[in-house]
């Protein structure tokens, strides 16, 4: 044992003692101890609390039923347990905690599926089936060994030196659950922590194993890595691994650079990966980040070479926006309005740049406010992230336009409250003043009165529109009744 780790393990005693002092441990220890049944705390709990990071949920692994001392824990907490019969599990919550209790298991796999066959095993069985060293650390809450750390796999070692490794042989692991090549790759992105080779390797000769995996799962794991704090290694890993060209080939195939008569273009992979970890410094939202990812996706289906112009990507915003449900299909992604927030903020990311290039006209900044809505501040994070250049002038002229299209819009939305439109003579008034029914002309009244506020023509209140909805009707021959 090294003096570093005989250190820690002082340390973290105080922090055991602590935690085993509280109210719910300490009823919960009581059961065990009065039902002279072995259980353990384990797993993710145990790892970030050696982390110093904050987990409100903890598992309990019982050496028999889990079932019926997480009853027992929970009547004397009062409070209600959720039963579980089916996974052998039971859970409840107390205000500080949510505490699972599940009995000690083994498993064993067949190749076709991830879901194991369950018998009661012992604390070291259930061990040896879980995914990562770090990941199968248990504290006893037992009277002969109470608070001590069982760690068959060195898994403290691995702690501190930030390594992923898996306890068995990897192969074995990956094989048997393949949902696990993808964790290992989210945690070390999550935690900044390094994949051992050997466990790297069995990942890249598992990969294909993947399939017997629910996209749904699968996409859990996505989003957590696309939430850590430096996506990118995530991905990375991932591509490096050949995972991400069999979970999601669209992003896979950003990758690359071509050259032709001397000019290249940039690789859209590292450059939609930087742009996902500039978001991530400012912005929590996962759907801001989706649309991170995919503002390029399409890329490559649009890539074009001209003699004059070297390469174009033209309308990738348009084709991306589209290709946005499809890969929220695939994925099993929810397809409602967060996939729509996605498509909208694809479809715009090139607007504030083409107004920040040009002149900075009125008219061009309501309607890139109508057209954003309340998504505008998003949309404006997103043009500051997706500045990737390594030119620092460069960067720092576009930021600053961008400064300038940001006091603009501001200007404008005080002005004429655009942002979250709605017209000040509707479909009903037209169809009133004019004695008609819905029907084209309605449709063409509004969207005309409409364009005369976003250009400018008239203010965005009832009695500019109302003359303006005169003259338009009288254009089209349309009287009063
Ligand atoms: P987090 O809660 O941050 O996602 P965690 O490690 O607690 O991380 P959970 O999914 O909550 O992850 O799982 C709890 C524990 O169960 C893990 O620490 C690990 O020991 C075990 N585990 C979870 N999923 C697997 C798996 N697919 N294969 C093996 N063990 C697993
Ligand atoms: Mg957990």
């Amino acid at each position: 044992m090294t003096d570093k780790k005989t250190i820690l393990e002082h340390v973290l005693k105080d922090e055991i003692t602590q935690i085993l002092s509280y109210s719910t441990m300490r009823q919960i220890k009581e059961v065990v101890q009065t039902e002279n049944i072995r259980a353990y705390i384990i797993g993710g709990y145990v790892r970030d609390l050696i982390l110093q990071r904050h987990s409100n949920d903890l598992d309990i692994v019982v050496e028999g039923n889990g079932i019926e001392i997480a009853q027992k824990a929970a009547r004397k907490l009062g409070v209600q347990v959720n039963v579980f019969k089916n996974f052998g599990t039971a859970m409840f919550k107390t205000p500080d905690i949510e505490v699972e209790f599940v009995g000690a298991r083994k498993e064993s796999y067949r190749k076709e599926s991830r879901k194991p066959i369950v018998e009661n095993g012992s604390l070291e069985e259930d061990q040896n089936r879980r995914d990562f060293t770090i990941n199968a650390l248990a504290i006893s809450l037992n009277k002969e060994n109470l608070g001590s750390i069982i760690d068959p796999f060195d898994g403290i070692s691995d702690l501190e030196q930030k390594l992923i490794r898996t306890p068995l042989n990897p192969d074995v692991t990956f094989s048997d659950d393949p949902l696990r090549m993808i964790r290992a790759i989210r945690f070390a992105a999550q935690l900044n922590f390094t994949i051992v080779d050997e466990t790297f390797e069995a990942i890249e000769r598992n990969a294909e194993r993947i399939f017997i995996v629910s996209k749904e799962r699968v996409c859990e794991e996505l989003n957590k890595i696309i939430l850590s704090e430096n996506p990118s290694t995530g991905f990375h890993l991932l591509e490096k691994s050949g995972l991400l060209k069999l979970i999601f080939p669209q992003l896979s195939l950003l990758k690359g650079v071509e050259s032709k008569n001397g000019k290249k273009h940039k690789d859209n992979f590292e450059h939609t990966l930087q742009v996902l970890d500039n978001i991530a410094l400012k912005s929590n939202n996962l759907w801001l980040r989706w649309a991170a990812l995919l503002h390029d996706i399409a890329k490559p289906a649009t890539k074009k070479f001209d003699e004059n112009t070297g390469w174009t990507f033209h309308g990738h915003e348009f084709i991306g926006s589209k290709m946005v449900f499809e890969i929220f299909k695939q994925l099993k992604l929810p397809l409602n309005e967060k996939m729509k927030y996605v498509q909208k903020l694809v479809l715009l990311h090139l607007r504030p740049i083409v107004l920040a290039q040009d002149e900075v006209t009125d008219s061009a900044v309501r309607r890139l406010l109508f057209d954003a809505g309340d998504d505008i501040d998003d949309l404006m994070m997103l043009c500051d992230a997706d500045i990737t250049s390594k030119n620092r002038n460069t960067v720092a002229k576009y930021l600053n336009n961008f400064q300038l299209v940001r006091t603009k819009l501001k200007e404008i939305e005080e002005k004429d409250a655009i942002r979250n439109f709605q017209p000040p003579v509707s479909g009903e008034i037209i169809m009133e003043t004019y004695g008609i029914g819905p029907g084209r002309e309605v449709g063409l009244i509004k969207n005309a009165i409409k364009e005369a506020i976003l250009d400018g023509i008239i203010k965005n209140n009832y009695d500019e529109a109302y003359e303006f909805m005169q003259k338009e009707a009288e254009k089209l021959g349309i009287v009063k009744k």
